[in-house]
């Protein structure tokens, strides 16, 4: 098969990886995305990126693309480090303690952390996908038959393809079809996301929290507080204009974000009240969690500003085997979808998006037959996927007593 065409749903970090890989081989590829456009929702601020996703975004970004990457990632000092509740440092974990194996190795030494906005991946990510990416397309359903699948959309139309990936995250309609018995289930956890400008938090934050990957105090009951900075080497707009002056880059200041979570319990919720919050009920919210702890903590969460907060509702996939592959495939939160406990969950998605990538490309090449190389993704991706959802459970059962996958 020499002319794969590759229908992608979702638009997030996993199924634009792909993309890019793809297009980076001179395939043909069209993503499909049910939003309006990449700003309709909040889609969170800082990511954590391990080898997994660094080495992902050195193979598919072209070099102008890699080069602004590069100069907008804050790389942190490779701890984790643990507060007490007076945001005094107890400890500082090595983060090799915590993910050695399940991550890609690194190709150049020892592997490296880097904390960056997800906006701005995604604007590089999206960049030189003109024509590629279709927005307001919401998949319904597919029909796969030998001679290829049809993807069928809310708004009518019909898209036809030699493979379809679904990329469509946690509640995945392609994975509904494709592996109805996969579940998620409900971590048992709520958690409030918020954002505070650096200037602001800059004098109320530890000094961990402006340098190593995340810091977080957990109380007796395991309600939490995390940190985590993001700190542009080069601003988002000037690392555009300096390796990629054709991009359009939107610019951002540097910023801490906080997340208080733990236990629903902890966050009275009648009849889904959190859900229709503002964000500056959701903030208030947060603080009043803490409020059993010195105030610095809730300080801190008050300085956020009001509008970013958001609410985090925490589910996990349940670990689980799928048959053997036709011509529909699944990547990222879509099949392997976990807890934040560890940050990985997109790095996850952007190593399957580059594997995939690989395994298209060799079947384009007439290397291999579809049917052998997505049962190859498939069996890699589900061993690393579910061993790293299966770590971020058992963590997210030590840090914040999340409800333990079911057996
Ligand atoms: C609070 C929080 C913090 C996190 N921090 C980190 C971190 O630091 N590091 C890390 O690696 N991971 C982190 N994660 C996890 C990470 O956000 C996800 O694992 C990652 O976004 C998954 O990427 P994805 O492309 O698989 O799915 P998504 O990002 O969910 O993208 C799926 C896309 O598919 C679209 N879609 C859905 N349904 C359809 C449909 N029917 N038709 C068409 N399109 C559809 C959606 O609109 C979306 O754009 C965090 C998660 C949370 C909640």
């Amino acid at each position: 098969m020499s002319e794969l065409k590759v229908l992608i749903v979702g638009a997030g970090l996993g199924g634009l990886s792909l993309a890019q890989g793809l297009r980076a081989r001179g395939m043909s590829v069209a993503v499909f995305e049910r939003d309006a456009s990449p700003w309709v929702r909040p889609q969170g601020y800082r990511l954590h990126l391990d080898a997994d996703a660094l080495n992902a975004a050195r193979e598919i970004l072209p070099a102008d693309l890699h080069a602004v990457f590069e100069a907008t990632a804050q790389y942190t000092e490779p701890f984790t480090t643990i507060l007490r509740t007076d945001l005094s440092v107890a400890k500082r974990l090595p983060t090799l303690d915590e993910h050695g194996e399940g991550v890609w190795p690194h190709d150049d030494g020892p592997a490296a952390h880097a904390n960056v906005d997800r906006a701005t991946l995604r604007q590089i990510l999206l960049t030189g996908l003109d024509g590629i990416v279709h927005y307001g397309k919401k998949l319904d359903r597919y029909e796969s038959t030998p001679e290829g699948v049809t993807a069928h959309f809310a708004d009518g139309s019909t898209a036809h393809g030699d493979v379809l990936v679904g990329a469509d995250g946690i509640r995945s309609a392609v994975r509904a079809q494709r592996a109805p018995h996969c579940d998620t289930v409900d971590a048992g956890i709520t958690a409030i996301y918020g954002r505070i400008p650096m200037a602001t938090a800059e004098p109320l934050v530890p000094a961990e929290a402006l340098t190593d990957i995340f810091t977080v105090a957990t109380d007796e009951r395991k309600v939490f507080l995390g940190l985590g900075s993001v700190r542009f080497p080069s601003s988002p707009a000037e690392a555009a204009a300096r390796f990629a002056p054709n991009m359009s880059l939107r610019d951002q200041d540097d910023y801490v974000v906080c997340i208080v979570g733990g236990r629903h319990e902890y966050f009275p919720d009648d009849e889904g009240r959190l859900r229709t919050c503002s964000g500056a009920e959701l903030r208030r919210t947060a603080a009043e969690t803490l409020q059993r702890w010195p105030s610095a903590a809730s300080d801190i969460v008050r300085s956020g500003d009001p509008s970013a907060f958001f609410l985090v509702e925490m589910y996990t996939s349940v670990p689980t085997a799928l048959d053997a592959p036709t011509n529909v495939t699944l990547l990222g939160d879509a099949v392997h979808a976990m807890t934040p406990t560890l940050g990985r969950g997109a790095n996850v998605a952007m190593r399957d998006g580059t594997l995939l990538a690989r395994a298209l490309g060799e079947v384009s090449a007439g290397r291999a037959t579809l049917g052998e190389a997505l049962t190859v993704y498939e069996r890699d991706m589900l061993a690393y996927g579910f061993a790293v959802v299966r770590e971020a459970a058992q963590t997210g059962v030590r840090r914040m007593a999340q409800n333990p996958l079911p057996e």
